[in-house]
């Protein structure tokens, strides 16, 4: 996930992409870059770190360089390379005439990448995005497309893999700009003897209200007499116009109030792309691993250390691991790890689950553990952190930056990539076959699609979260991977309304809990499937019926189609049937959608919840 701006007008394309990249600054923070096309050449500043940092630099190189109409600019959120200088966007062909800036991951870089150094290219960073530069000014030089910029662009987009949204400028063809897409966002800005792309409208709406998306597999060719979009073959496709509605502000949060709704809504691209690249040729694959299938053979036992919701992704793994490798899987707390001397050895693998991948607590139980001999793989949402950089081994989450302090994309990513983990051993241990490992693997790859349409539902959450902002506290019963559901649903409620929740499992309900129960206290269930743990199921009704005959509230999260949970539900929220280990990453979202919706009819502000920050660097 990145923030791309490209133009091509009247305006200075300096100021008008640089005043883009700020609007789209939250999508990456990394670096940020620009090219401008001025006269017969293309002037280019990269600089890592915020958006700030290029802009004093330009400052200091003089913005009179940088002299032009036509231009484009990045910023990054790095998954191939360290978030560096030399790896910042926009990467260029050897030459320096084509430039290209790109959001996502070619998946078949390292093949390109050896092609292009076996014609004896150099490459000037470690990303998969330099590939690209090269090809097209191979194709542009030399053969059937030589001098043809759109014809060599098409070209190279039809040999990549993976998703991209990729522009591209060029010295030899200074009015144009040509951008293409495939699984990744692009927007057009339709002014007048204007037209901008870009990864969101946020960039441009203070140009244009008037904007036309590209569908999957689109490329579009900007000039100041208008845009083209074809598909990847070059035929005419068509595109959707429509006139954006927000305002300024609004913006760059998608039409939301608060960016968490905003990532809330994001979860199936998440997902998508956490799942993205990790099984081929009918393999599992980790991002960067340092760890030989002989070591993950000889594990004998998995720890999964991280804090808040980082944690309940762990326990919720936990189910799945044990499942798939027989292997013993404990869950800690990254704060409690290191204190109470754990039982760690070289055949232990410990997987430390970190967003930001800086979180102290967790960053000192990963130094803790490696100083034992134990082998730490690293599940982390930012490219080149140190908890990743200090691992034996790294699975990236790719759900992009996450603003709002509360956690909801990166907890699903992070769900994903420990089932990941889990299948990774299993494959190396033999504890499950190939096939096995595949269906697996293509169970969690439908799950985008489920997690959609519960979003589609979402309005009635909404209503039952409105009716419900005054309560005094609200409960959380699961079982089984319900059970670290309904930990995470309080968390959400405590650190965003700021309400009385807690998360039980609902067997220990009666050996304690259950005596807060009293006249309409609001009890959120998550059920399990009728189907897969049909005990567990019946289990659940009991306690529902327990929690009813005493007063309380229900509101249950249950499969479509179970009827016998109905007649004890005062609400029902129904969710699609899935199996039974992956139903965590659907049951959570009406709990994230009832948590904001709550705080928001209190008053508060969802992204900074009070006394919190995103990324929590002190133990
Ligand atoms: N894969 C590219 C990189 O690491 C693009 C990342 C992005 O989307 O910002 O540089």
């Amino acid at each position: 996930m990145c923030g791309i701006v490209g133009y091509v007008g009247h305006q200075s394309a300096l100021d008008v992409v640089l005043d883009g990249l700020r609007r789209l600054e939250y999508r990456g923070y990394d670096s940020a870059g620009v090219a401008v096309v001025t006269g017969e050449d293309l002037a280019v500043e990269r600089k890592a770190g915020r958006l700030q940092n290029l802009e004093t630099l330009l400052d200091e190189v003089g913005r009179d360089n940088f002299a032009g109409t036509v231009g484009m600019g990045h910023t990054r959120w790095a998954t191939h390379g360290a978030p560096i200088d030399r790896n910042s966007h926009p990467h260029r062909d050897t030459t320096n005439r084509v430039a290209v800036v790109h959001n996502g991951i070619i998946e078949n870089f390292l093949a390109l990448r050896s092609e292009l150094e076996g014609l004896g290219v150099e490459m000037a960073s470690d990303t998969d995005t330099e590939t690209v530069a090269h090809l097209v000014s191979f194709a542009y030089n030399e053969g059937d497309t030589k001098g043809d910029f759109v014809a060599s662009v098409r070209k190279v987009v039809n040999r990549l893999e993976g998703a991209f949204t990729l522009v591209f400028t060029n010295a030899d063809e200074p009015d144009t700009v040509v951008a293409a897409r495939r699984n990744s966002p692009l927007v057009v800005g339709v002014g007048e003897d204007e037209y901008f792309v870009a990864s969101d409208v946020a960039a441009f709406i203070a140009h244009t209200k008037q904007a036309v998306e590209l569908g999957q597999d689109q490329m579009v060719v900007l000039t100041r007499s208008g845009y083209q979009v074809t598909d990847f073959a070059g035929e005419p496709a068509e595109a959707k116009p429509f006139t954006v509605n927000w305002d300024l502000s609004a913006a760059e949060k998608g039409g939301h109030e608060y960016f968490m709704l905003k990532e809330i809504e994001e979860q199936p691209e998440a997902l998508a792309n956490t799942l993205r690249g990790h099984f081929a040729n009918g393999r599992i694959v980790l991002d960067e691993q340092r760890l030989s299938d002989q070591d993950l053979r000889d594990v004998d036992k998995v720890f999964v250390i991280a804090c808040g919701s980082a944690y309940h992704s762990g326990l919720v793994a936990k189910y799945a691991i044990e499942h798939w490798t027989r292997l013993p899987v404990e869950v800690e707390l990254a704060s409690e790890f290191r204190y109470r001397d754990p039982v760690l050895d070289r055949d232990t693998l410990v997987v430390a689950v970190s967003q930001s991948g800086e979180t102290a607590d967790t960053l000192e139980a990963v130094r803790h553990a490696r100083a034992q001999k134990a082998r730490v793989l690293a599940v982390c949402n930012t490219n080149g952190a140190q908890i990743p950089r200090e691992s034996d081994a790294v699975l990236y989450t790719h759900a992009g930056p996450e603003i709002g302090v509360a956690s909801t994309k990166a907890f699903l990513a992070q769900i994903a990539a420990n089932y990941l983990v889990g299948l990774a051993l299993a494959q190396a241990r033999g504890t499950k076959y190939p096939d096995e490992v595949a269906r697996e693997f293509h169970e969690l790859e439908a799950m985008p699609e489920a997690v959609q349409r519960v979003l589609g539902t979402i309005d009635q959450v909404k209503a039952l979260g409105r009716e419900l902002a005054d309560s005094k506290a609200v409960l959380f019963l699961g079982r089984h991977v319900g059970y670290p559901v309904a930990l995470e649903g309080a968390l959400k409620l405590k650190e965003l309304a700021y309400m009385h929740a807690e998360g039980f499992a609902a067997g220990e309900l009666k050996h304690g809990p259950i005596a807060l129960i009293e006249e309409n206290l609001p009890v959120v269930v998550v059920m399990p499937s009728p189907k897969g743990r049909a005990v567990l199921h019946s289990k659940l009704v009991s306690n529902i019926s327990e929690i009813q005959a005493r007063g309380a509230r229900t509101i249950v999260i249950a499969e479509e189609g179970d009827e016998t949970v109905r007649p004890f539900a005062d609400h029902l929220i129904e969710i699609p049937a899935v199996p039974t280990l992956l139903q965590p990453l659907i049951s959570t979202i009406p709990l994230q959608v009832l948590a904001a919706e709550i705080a928001t009819a209190r008053g508060y502000d969802v992204d900074k919840p009070r006394n919190l920050a995103k990324s929590v660097t002190v133990e």
